[in-house]
């Protein structure tokens, strides 16, 4: 499959599944636009690997998905600098664990910024672009916790499920346009985010960080391990292909088994 010729934006790619999706991406020959927070030196150095082992131009915006305003200009660049916007991948997200009444507000805010409006305000900037292309991909990188919950995940769960929603409303409204909208739902992938949430969630319930892996992340994981970000980059790259011209609106499970019990 060769997405040659194709303008992708991937925010929060500077680290686990969205530098996954974005290096997959280019692999297939698209533009890159990356996003998200780190050093400096650190994204250089990732625009260079990726440009050096696809080829293809690698621009970068930091712009913080918290600031609808510095969302929209983000857009705006990617489509500048590339000339257009094909492929609009929103995936960064953050995670805070705690029970309900314990529940800091600004986290809660900051969880719903950054894994539910961020995608509203990207998309709604991003769908004249693709309409006017007559073609697009719009992949929200929801969770398994789009469908169902777990404890001390208020913000996060509530977050997914509302990007599950989203997906579905603007896939509808844009379906006539040659735009696909679908979400992709992964269980625990061997990233950073989960790595930490290991110790987080050890403390927020009271277990051992041992019992976190064995008896909340391989209990329900039923294939027994993490799923790898080269997994959920490949069903990404699958979502923009031509092959998947009628997916639209769903919610893509890869997550070991989890959600079908
Ligand atoms: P990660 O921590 O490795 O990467 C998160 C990315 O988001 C980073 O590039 C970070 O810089 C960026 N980011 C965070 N806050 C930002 C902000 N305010 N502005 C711009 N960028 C910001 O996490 P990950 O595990 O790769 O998670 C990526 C996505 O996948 C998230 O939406 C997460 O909810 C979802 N997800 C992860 C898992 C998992 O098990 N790792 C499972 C299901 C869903």
């Amino acid at each position: 499959m060769s997405l040659t010729g194709k303008r992708a934006l991937v925010t929060g790619s500077t680290s686990g599944i969205g530098l996954g999706i974005a290096r997959a991406l280019a692999d297939q020959g698209a533009s890159l636009m990356l996003n998200g927070l780190g050093e400096q030196s650190v994204i250089e150095g990732i625009r260079q690997e990726i440009r050096d082992r696809s080829g293809t131009p690698v621009h970068f915006s930091p712009a913080n998905m918290a600031n609808p305003g510095e969302i929209e200009q983000m857009i705006q660049q990617a489509a500048e600098a590339m000339g257009g916007l094909d492929i609009l991948v929103n995936n960064a997200g953050i995670q805070f664990v705690s029970p309900v009444d314990e529940f800091p507000v600004e986290k809660w805010d900051q969880i719903i910024a950054i894994n539910l409006s961020a995608s509203f305000h990207t998309i709604r900037t991003a769908v004249p672009i693709m309409k006017q292309q007559g073609w697009g991909r719009i992949i929200n990188i929801a969770s398994a916790h789009a469908l169902v919950a777990s404890p001390c995940k208020a913000a996060y769960v509530a977050a997914k499920h509302g990007i599950a929603g989203l997906t579905k409303v603007v896939a509808l409204e844009t379906a006539p346009h040659g735009i696909t909208v679908n979400a992709i739902a992964p269980g625990y992938v061997e990233t950073p985010l989960v790595t930490g949430q290991i110790a987080d969630t050890a403390r927020a319930r009271g277990m051992s960080e041992e019992e976190v892996l064995k008896d909340v992340i391989q209990a329900v994981q039923h294939t027994g391990r993490l799923i790898e970000v080269s997994e959920v980059a490949e069903l990404a790259v699958f979502l923009c292909s031509d092959a998947a011209a009628s997916i639209t609106g769903s919610v893509q499970s890869i997550d070991g088994g989890w959600t079908a019990c």
